[in-house]
């Protein structure tokens, strides 16, 4: 469970991307944060991490209190955290399993990773998850022969690989295109739900935040004004959210895109029970 209170980030420039957040993630929870460009989505996934130090407020992890952690005690807790990043943040000339071993590097002494000897359980774990994200066939191919879903299924494998207690992920799908989305986003909540990990997803789409997110916060200059499922996300909570901003053209164009894969699948089976 994640327990974010009273969370404020106010920048050295002044800006005051976070006031007075607070919300908790329990197990199996994903959680999809919403908001127009600078609400302070990126801010607050950081925060959960330390990636960017909290003004005030705290952030617990299960038994953690990771607002209080030191240096040391800090680089430990991280390898708690999954992060998965929009782009994908890859090794590139490395393979698909190196870069999933890299996931385990917090636990491997120094010297084992610098000559890649990783233990055989490192190893076992890491072909079950390429299995799991659909890229068992590709363990030995580099990273940059890779398309954009799957790169991202890298990322998701690599995460899994730290055995987290918790997912941070950010923009998942910024450079996928649409059906590649959706396929993302519905491995990333079945793996939540299947291993009981929480997770928050930054995502600026709204369309797919309500299809995959058992939660929807939504945060507008840097306060939460919205929390709750994605069914109450109403015409009048998503005006407070994105302002006057035209998300009905978002959510058309996005539903656009769902028929065309409803017709694709149909097609598929129409072709298969034609054979
Ligand atoms: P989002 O992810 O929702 O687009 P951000 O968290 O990136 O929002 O930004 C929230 C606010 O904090 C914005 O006003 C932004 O300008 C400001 N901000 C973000 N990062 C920094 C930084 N490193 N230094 C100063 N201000 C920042």
């Amino acid at each position: 469970m994640l327990a974010v209170e009273n969370l404020t980030k106010v920048y050295k420039t002044g800006d005051k991307a976070l006031t007075d957040v607070s919300f908790s993630v329990p197990k199996g929870q994903v959680v999809g944060l919403i908001g127009p460009s600078g609400a302070g989505k990126s801010t607050l996934i950081r925060c959960v991490n330390r990636l960017v130090e909290p003004s005030s407020g705290s952030v617990r992890l299960n038994d953690l209190d990771i607002t209080r952690l030191r240096a040391g005690d800090l680089r430990r807790a991280r390898r708690r955290i999954g992060m998965i990043f929009q782009e994908y943040a890859l090794v590139e000339r490395l393979t698909v399993m190196e870069n999933v071993l890299s996931g385990r590097l917090g636990y491997v002494p120094f010297w084992r990773s610098f000559t890649r000897r990783f233990p055989p359980a490192d190893i076992a774990m890491a072909f079950r998850l390429l299995d799991r994200v659909g890229l068992s066939a590709h363990a030995d191919k580099r990273a940059d022969a890779l398309s954009g879903g799957q790169r991202q299924r890298v990322g998701i494998a690599r995460a899994l690989e730290q055995d987290p207690e918790l997912l941070l992920i950010d923009e998942p799908t910024a450079s996928l295109d649409p059906k590649t989305s959706r396929q993302i986003m519905r491995l990333i909540v079945e793996i939540c739900r299947e291993s009981g990990l929480p997770a928050i997803i930054n995502i600026h789409d709204v369309v797919l935040a309500q299809q995959f997110s058992d939660r929807i916060i939504g945060l507008q200059a840097g306060r939460v004004v919205f929390d709750g499922p994605p069914t109450a996300l109403s015409e009048e909570a998503l005006t407070r959210i994105y302002g006057a901003e035209d998300w009905t053209a978002m959510r058309q164009g996005a539903s656009d895109d769902a028929r065309a894969e409803d017709e694709e699948r149909e097609q598929t089976k129409a072709l298969m029970r034609s054979l």
